[in-house]
């Protein structure tokens, strides 16, 4: 039997500018391909119709036919990774594997695992760094603490940051030759094909260059939409950066707004479970399931609010103008605890990301590393007429609106807003009684 090298693709599903596969194909072994649909991870979605799903098996099939050019092909399995390695570090002479690192705490985990069994037979486990400009330690405080700010933060990467860093891999296409194999199919997996059309990504110098003026307006639709291309790596990140800096500074700040909450959760995986700020874990939420039925459904009466929760039912999409409204609106007018959006957000975006969804809604909560004050209760209808004054998005979302305006809100927003800052007085032990 001849030794081989494995590249195991996880977040990172493209041919070009990929780190891990890069030197994988450099390892003087010929290189087979592997994804590993994660049982783990899978068994959590309770919905089969998740087209994210579909997104990676799409993607997967077109990294396939890529392959079938250079006469080999994808090899995929469904199960547990370390029983996957198991299985395949007996039927082959494996040499190497190599992977490109994710930085979640599970899959940290998933990667130790891994690795010791590998090591355990003298198999060597290379990971790199690939879905990041800077990683882990790379820009921290001149004391070598992580920051957790994030206007620092970003100073410090963009002095850290040199074109070295996003400098183009190239590839060297030395495969193990095989026979064609097809995609394991979502059916197989226990998911459905759902409605999502994979496209590559691109970047578009149209939305780009206008980034900064029109990003806050929910009805132009002016964001990239490359979330879920970011999250399963069908673009790079170097690729991204690098017009980024061309373009528009005010997208490449987004960019780094990313790579800070991933570094914060690296640093702090307590994050996951709790309030960044541990003080806010006193807040007592209210957490009424029926009024919760009703943020989820996008039923409160507040036309934004439910404007966002429907295209988000709808598509798996929400603009981010939105996704901090709604986010308020659950936390303070409901008070309902910041992870119950969090979940339900985890469910449908289809550009969920662990760190920059926890992120973000605890910066919305305000419990946050670098969050908004609690005192910062968002009026959705200031915001409406701030950002959606014709209405666009909202009619767009959420047809029916004018129905449910004023005599059906589930709550009226002056109350609510006293409300929050009550007991968010109250948990941070600030209150006074009155
Ligand atoms: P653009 O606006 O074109 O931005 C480009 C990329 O920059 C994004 O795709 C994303 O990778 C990154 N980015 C932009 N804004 C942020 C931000 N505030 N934090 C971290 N990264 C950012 N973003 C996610 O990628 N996954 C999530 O699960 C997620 N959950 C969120 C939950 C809440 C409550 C809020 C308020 C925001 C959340 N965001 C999340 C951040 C932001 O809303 C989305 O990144 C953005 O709307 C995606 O749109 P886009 O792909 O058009 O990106």
């Amino acid at each position: 039997m001849k030794e081989i090298s494995i590249f195991w693709f996880r977040r990172d599903l493209r041919l070009e500018d990929n780190t891990g596969l890069s030197e994988a194909l450099q390892s003087g072994y010929q290189v087979i391909p592997i994804f590993i649909f994660d049982a783990d991870i899978l068994g959590q979605l309770e919905d089969k119709y998740d087209r994210r799903v579909d997104y990676i098996h799409q993607a997967l099939e077109k990294i396939n036919a890529e392959l079938k050019e250079f006469g080999t092909s994808l090899q995929t399995y469904h199960g547990k990774p370390l029983d996957i390695f198991k299985k395949i570090e007996s039927e082959y002479k494996v040499k190497s594997v190599y992977c490109n690192r994710d930085y979640e705490p599970a899959a940290v985990k998933r990667d130790t695992e891994v690795k010791e069994f590998l090591n355990a037979k003298n198999v060597d486990f290379f990971d790199y760094k690939d879905q990041v400009i800077f990683e882990k330690g790379e820009v921290t405080k001149d004391n070598h603490e992580p920051y957790t700010v994030y206007t620092p933060y970003s100073k410090k990467w963009k002095k850290t940051f040199s074109p070295e860093n996003i400098q183009m891999v190239l590839n060297h296409k030395n495969f193990h030759q095989s026979d064609f194999n097809s995609i394991i199919s979502l059916k197989e997996i226990g998911f459905e094909k759902t409605d999502l059309k994979f496209e590559l990504p691109t970047l578009e110098s149209a939305i780009i260059d206008h980034y900064d003026k029109n990003r806050d307006f929910p009805a132009l639709d002016a964001t990239t939409h490359l979330g879920i291309a970011l999250r399963f790596g069908t673009i790079s990140i170097r690729t991204c950066v690098k017009f980024a800096l061309k373009h528009n500074e005010t997208w490449l700040n987004e960019l780094i707004w990313r790579e800070f909450f991933m570094q914060v959760l690296f640093h702090f995986p307590k994050v996951v479970k709790r309030c960044f700020k541990e003080k806010y874990e006193h807040i007592p939420w209210r957490n009424n399931e029926e009024e919760f039925e009703k943020w989820c459904k996008g039923t409160t009466g507040y036309p934004i609010v439910d404007a966002g929760m429907r295209q988000l039912n709808q598509t798996g999409q929400m603009h981010n103008r939105v996704r901090m409204i709604v986010a308020s609106f659950l936390t303070k007018h409901l008070l309902i605890d910041w992870r119950w959006g969090e979940a339900y957000f985890a469910k449908k975006l289809l550009d969920y990301d662990l760190s920059a969804n926890n992120g973000n809604w605890q910066w919305a909560a305000g419990c946050g590393c670098d969050a908004a004050p609690y005192f910062r209760v968002f009026n959705p209808d200031e915001q409406t007429k701030k950002f959606d004054k014709d209405l666009k998005y909202v009619k767009k979302w959420n047809p029916d609106y004018e129905k449910s305006i004023f005599e059906e809100r589930m709550i009226d927003h002056a109350f609510a807003r006293n409300r929050a800052l009550e007991a968010y007085k109250k948990g941070l032990g600030e209150y006074n009684g009155k």
